[in-house]
């Protein structure tokens, strides 16, 4: 796929979720949750080492979506495996990993409630590669947005931001007050 393409597409893609300007991990979820219209939640999970690096997991049961990182992640790694998932809900990447037992006792899940269980395994390169270009752009945005004031204020606190962030440009001098 072409590059410029595979950005444009994530980025038309992105804006299905109406981010704030400026949100962290618990936003995003937030905005996910809006988005499918229930609950979405994450867990940690021990893989033994059986997850790619920056693919988790998710299941989709009755309650809602669960998102799954590997425990032993840093938490900026744990934010980037967030971002990955909530990646591939959002692109509605097709895949189902098989559902035994051992496999739901190991995401705490009772095998009946799974209505789907995807992983690394079932996605195609492509699925992983729009998966992983979109979190790189919602990571960036993420860290971006905290420093920079928005180009499009929405709310008070916006407009503010970008008042304060306009460069300081000399005014007009008045005429007739030197001493
Ligand atoms: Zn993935």
């Amino acid at each position: 796929m072409e590059f410029e393409r595979l950005r444009a597409d994530c980025e038309e893609r992105l804006q299905l979720l109406r981010l704030p300007h400026r949100f962290n991990t618990g936003q995003l979820l937030k905005a996910l949750e809006e988005y499918r219209g229930h609950p979405v939640k994450v867990k940690p999970v021990d893989t033994g080492g059986n997850l790619d690096l920056l693919c988790g997991m998710r299941a989709e049961t009755p309650d809602g979506d669960i998102l799954y990182y590997e425990r032993q992640a840093s938490q900026m790694h744990r934010n980037h495996i967030v971002a990955h998932e909530v990646s591939h809900v959002l692109w509605d990447h097709p895949g189902s990993l098989s559902v035994d037992p051992t496999r739901a006792a190991s995401l705490g899940l009772d095998p009946a409630l799974i209505l789907r269980l995807s992983g690394r395994s079932v996605y195609t390169d492509e699925d992983e590669l729009e998966a992983e270009y979109t979190a790189t752009l919602i990571r960036r945005r993420a860290y971006l947005e905290q420093h920079y004031a928005p180009s499009d204020p929405q709310g008070a606190d916006d407009r503010w931001d970008a008042v304060f962030a306009r460069p300081l440009l000399p005014g007009p001098r008045k005429k007739g007050r030197r001493r």
